[in-house]
């Protein structure tokens, strides 16, 4: 899979690309990322990449021409490309969106900065726009990184085992349940005792539970479209009766 980041802060990228899973990935070739600065898409002795806006009012606007070279340079994979505008306007992001994103080939994500870009580049250019939350960032880079992070760990192989990301949250539309390693207690807490009878049925059982539970407690909207079995809407009948207090 192949990320094209269009961004005035190309620095900003290179620690994120070379840690943990995504660095890993990358150096093993099942993920690629190219950084197009837009300014070197800038004509004129200053390089300028920003404007003042038509109309009057606070604020800069990208320029539609540096931009739309910058689009024009990358090369694009007839496999399967979108360009994905970075906008606190576009499609709420979740993990069905990353699992869409992820059967692309390549994906061009453009990084806005000031009051965001001249509207003919996303009438012209752009496929999908895509919002990382109901804030406003001073730029779209750490919202392509988010992208690249979330899309980027779906990659065949990235996660080493094919099923490493399926108890993960919203997977099923579920929270994941809690998680305990050594010690066995720390500073006084015990690490609940089914996890140590070694009875796989019922570990399997206790974590269903527990991810039940956390979704009910703190996210119980997502239940409302969570793959629920038999098994799953009696536990959750029982939570109903007798809600949990802890
Ligand atoms: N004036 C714009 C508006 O109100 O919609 C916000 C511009 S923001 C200061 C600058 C850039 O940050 C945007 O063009 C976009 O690329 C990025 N950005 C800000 N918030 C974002 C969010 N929630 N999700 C994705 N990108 C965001």
């Amino acid at each position: 899979m192949r990320f094209d980041i269009l961004t005035l802060f190309p620095d900003l990228f290179s620690s994120f690309l070379r840690s943990g899973v995504l660095g890993r990935a990358i150096g093993k070739g099942l993920v690629e990322v190219r950084l197009t600065d837009i300014r070197d898409h800038a004509g004129g002795p200053h390089r300028a990449t920003d404007d003042r806006p038509y109309g009057g009012g606070d604020g800069m606007i990208m320029k539609p021409g540096p931009l739309s070279r910058a689009l024009k340079s990358v090369e694009r994979s007839e496999e399967g490309c979108k360009v994905v505008f970075l906008t606190p306007q576009g499609e709420l992001y979740d993990q069905s969106v990353a699992w869409e994103l992820s059967r692309l080939k390549q994906l061009i994500l453009v990084c806005g900065r000031y009051e965001g870009v001249d509207e003919r580049i996303r009438e012209s250019y752009v496929d999908l726009e895509i919002s990382i939350g109901d804030y406003v960032l001073s730029g779209g880079e750490l919202a392509a990184m988010v992208i690249v992070d979330t899309v980027g760990r779906l990659v065949p192989g990235v996660l080493g085992g094919e099923l490493s990301n399926r108890n993960d949250s919203f997977e099923d539309g579920l929270l994941e349940h809690p998680h305990y390693t050594r010690p066995r207690v720390f500073e006084g807490k015990e690490v609940p005792e089914v996890l140590l009878s070694g009875n796989h049925e019922k570990i399997r059982h206790w974590r269903r539970l527990q991810s039940l539970k956390r979704t009910f407690e703190r996210r119980p909207d997502l239940l409302k479209k969570a793959r629920l079995g038999e098994e799953d809407k009696a536990l959750l009948a029982g939570l109903k009766e007798h809600p949990p207090h802890d």
